[in-house]
């Protein structure tokens, strides 16, 4: 059975239907959080960063954290299969700690280097329950004499959906530190107009679904347009994510979208790859 959730686990569509049916005191389940917790302390887990490119300096000045695991016997456990499974058993606020304190330490690596990067880490609909975590964030940059700019959160809507009162505090609580937020996945799902205007946001980051589809499809350019248009009248920067060829990145250019990420630029690398990417970048 176990090999059997391990293979499961390295194909995403498998792992819907495993947590689906899932019961949580099944022990292949503790197993592999256990894992998870030393994991950690094994430094099997790394962020890997993914250039974002800046459309108007035409240049790379920041980049998303992605989480990855790389286990001894799994080998590559991708980060959707083990966040769900951290979000469900608790142990995500532990995730979210070592991605805070590792990419904070990453940034004041790279400023001590003259390299001015911001890094947008993802937060979980959890981690919006907890209390602590501006007080952790605040402390974080503190203690590495990060500046407040260079760190930056990704969240989705759905995170504030649950329990609206408590996440839209700790997410006020995150800007008014100065921390940009941005709203992810934007376009699908649980995105809603009404939530957006309550949150302290600063960037919509369009989802994948619209960007791959602005070569071929019609429809999918019109919905990017109009998402520029609405983030830009409502004060907020705009990224495309998911931006797989040379036509997207066009077309993001001419419609005044701040910031594109995906594949056709590069994808998440590790800090020497990313290192050597952003520095040598060129367009074209
Ligand atoms: P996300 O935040 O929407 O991240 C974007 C995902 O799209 C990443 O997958 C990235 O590698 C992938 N991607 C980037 N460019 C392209 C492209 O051009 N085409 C396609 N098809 N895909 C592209 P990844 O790294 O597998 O992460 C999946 C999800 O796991 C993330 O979705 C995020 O929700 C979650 N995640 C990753 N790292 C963390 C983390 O440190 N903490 C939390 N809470 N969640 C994380
Ligand atoms: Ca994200
Ligand atoms: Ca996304
Ligand atoms: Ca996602």
């Amino acid at each position: 059975a176990e090999i059997a959730l391990f293979a499961a686990l390295r194909v995403p569509q498998a792992v819907a239907f495993y947590d689906a049916a899932s019961d949580p005191h099944r022990p292949e389940r503790l197993s592999l959080m256990g894992d998870l917790r030393d994991a950690i302390e094994r430094n099997e887990v790394v962020l890997h960063y993914q250039p974002k490119m800046s459309l108007r300096e035409q240049a790379i000045d920041g980049a998303e954290a992605l989480i990855r695991w790389q286990h001894p016997k799994l080998g590559f456990v991708p980060p959707d299969a083990f966040i769900t499974l951290a979000e469900e058993t608790g142990n995500i606020h532990r995730v979210t700690r070592w991605v805070l304190a590792t990419a904070i330490s990453q940034l004041q690596r790279w400023s001590s280097q003259g390299l001015n990067w911001h890094v947008a880490v993802n937060l979980s609909a959890r981690d919006l329950h907890d209390l602590e975590l501006p007080r952790r964030v605040a402390h974080l940059l503190t203690l590495h004499k990060v500046k407040v700019e260079q760190l930056r959160l990704e969240i989705t809507e759905s995170a504030v959906i649950g329990e609206p009162v408590i996440a839209i505090q700790v997410l006020r609580e995150l800007a008014d530190l100065g921390l940009r937020i941005a709203i992810d996945d934007f376009g699908v799902g649980q995105s809603s107009l009404a939530y957006l205007r309550k949150l302290p946001v600063h960037e919509l980051k369009i989802d994948k679904m619209f960007v791959q589809g602005l070569a071929t499809h019609a429809d999918d350019r019109m919905i990017v347009r109009s998402i520029v248009e609405l983030a830009h009248r409502l004060g907020y920067g705009v990224t495309a994510e998911g931006v797989e060829d040379a036509a997207a990145l066009a077309y993001l250019t001419k419609i005044g979208c701040d910031h594109a990420q995906g594949h056709f630029l590069a994808p998440a690398l590790d800090t020497d790859s990313f290192e050597n990417f952003a520095i040598g970048f060129e367009v074209g």
